[in-house]
């Protein structure tokens, strides 16, 4: 029998509770649990007036751009709109049925202001990171890092060309606020002066950004999103906003296990990463730190001819020689000087050479020096460490290590792909780092969210 049509009926008195309508098992339960913005008032006291209209609570503005992370909603109108209609949305930012919701100037006005001159998205991060140590999910014996590009909101079509660029000629009163951060961060290692070299393109409403292409796909404008992640349960213990250019991203590596260690204490037994890390002086620096690179070493002493190549000479560290195949004897200095101010010094780039009478001779001669006189052979600076790195890659650890290396990549697929941040909303190095911080913080409440989900209540009969 069908029944009734139903009417709209608006009745006079509800009897409702938002507790019983957000459902036992739903995520935003979980990641209430390990939310904690205890502390945000006081952080943010010297940042408000003593007088004056009282402002919008700063909880309820970081609960509702938490779910706007953790959901993927990256538009803050609608952000606003789905917290009005969503029973779920509204009981984690801690708002009755009619409680109004912000307006959503409120969040461009609080972000440009005292956010981020308090630091409090950085200071939000780091709860999470804190918490996460706390529950047992960080060992920091084992980290990774990887950078991943994130599309700048900028166009090609309003861009100079590298000739056309030029700084000086930026008015920086009537300059837009992406501009004016431009500005501000020529200086900075991870953005201006992270190399001299002029980009292609340079766009005029996002000059930060850096023209560039992932491989040998189109390019693009864009910025790098940098993480170092534990490996144990994909934490990210830090993350950095930078040009997309490998000495931004490698530089930012240092930056953050340095803010690791000074931050958390965390001093990880290895460093995880692909080959864009492997250069040199990255490696010295952490050999000197006396963390593991498990990372593949930039060597471009290989030889296209298939003559032998360094790899093919063993280093004899104690007599400072090379030994080549045929057991002869490379060596840097053949005289011993009196004066330590004469002579070559060894610094930088060494070279090391086989006797000329001992080559002439060789039966080996045509597969290791064909065109020479004599073999010569050089070693850069940092060449102990990637002696390192190199005896790394021949353990059963390493290949530990190349399957741990995956959760980064996984963890920005997982922020592309599921969280919607392929292209980057707000402009300007502030812009993204706050884009950025912001997604950390959701994926790492997201973790301890879906490891020890909230407990289950038994319905009632
Ligand atoms: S050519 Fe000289 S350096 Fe090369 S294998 Fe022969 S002796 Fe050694």
């Amino acid at each position: 029998m069908m029944g009734p049509k139903q009417e709209a009926q608006a009745a006079l008195f509800y009897e409702f509770s938002l507790e019983d309508h957000v459902p036992q098992d739903h995520l935003l339960r979980s990641i209430d649990r390990f939310v904690d913005l205890s502390d945000i008032r006081q952080h943010l006291a010297e940042f408000y007036s003593h007088t004056g209209r009282p402002s919008i609570d700063p909880e309820l503005l970081i609960r509702m751009l938490l779910i706007g992370y953790c959901f993927g909603i990256r538009s803050e109108r609608r952000l606003c709109e789905e917290v009005h209609l969503n029973l779920a949305y509204r009981w984690f930012c801690r708002l009755d049925l009619s409680d109004p919701i912000p307006n959503h100037s409120t969040f461009s006005k609080n972000r440009h202001g005292r956010f981020r001159e308090s630091e409090l998205l950085r200071h939000l991060f780091e709860t999470t990171v804190a918490r996460c140590i706390e529950e047992g999910l960080v060992s920091g014996q084992r980290l990774a890092v990887d950078a991943s590009l994130i599309e700048a909101v900028a166009n090609k079509q309003y861009s100079a060309s590298k000739e056309e660029w030029d700084t000086d000629r930026i008015d920086v009163y009537a300059a837009p606020r992406a501009v004016r951060e431009y500005l501000d961060t020529l200086d900075e290692a991870a953005f201006g002066a992270a190399t001299p070299v002029k980009p292609k393109f340079t766009s005029y409403s996002d000059p930060a950004s850096q023209w560039t292409a992932a491989r040998k796909g189109p390019a693009f404008f864009a910025y790098s999103n940098n993480y170092l992640i534990d490996t144990d349960n994909g934490v990210i213990v830090d993350v950095e906003a930078t040009r997309s250019i490998r000495q931004a991203e490698v530089g930012s590596t240092k930056t953050m296990l340095n803010r690791v260690k000074d931050k958390f204490d965390l001093h990880p037994e290895r460093l995880i990463a692909d080959t864009a890390y492997g250069s040199g002086p990255m490696l010295g620096w952490l050999v000197d730190q006396q963390i593991a690179p498990h990372i593949p070493v930039i060597d471009k002493a290989g030889r296209a001819d298939g003559t032998w190549s360094r790899a093919d000479f063993e280093w004899d560290a104690d007599n400072n020689q090379y030994i080549c195949p045929e057991g002869e004897a490379l060596k840097q200095f053949r005289r011993n000087y009196s004066d330590l101010n004469r002579g070559p010094t060894g610094k930088g780039v060494a070279k090391y050479q086989a006797l000329k009478h001992t080559c002439q001779a060789c039966p080996s001669k045509p597969k290791c020096c064909p065109n020479a006189d004599c073999r010569k052979i050089t070693r850069e600076e940092h060449e102990n460490a990637r002696d390192v790195a190199r005896a790394i890659r021949k353990t059963d650890q390493y290949k530990v290590s190349a399957k741990l290396r995956k959760k980064v990549e996984m963890l920005f697929a997982h922020l592309k792909r599921i969280l919607g941040l392929g292209r980057l909303r707000l402009r300007g190095p502030c812009g993204a780092k706050d884009e950025f911080l912001l997604a950390a913080t959701a994926q790492n409440l997201r973790k301890p969210a879906k490891i020890f989900p909230a407990p289950q209540q038994t319905q009632k009969a």
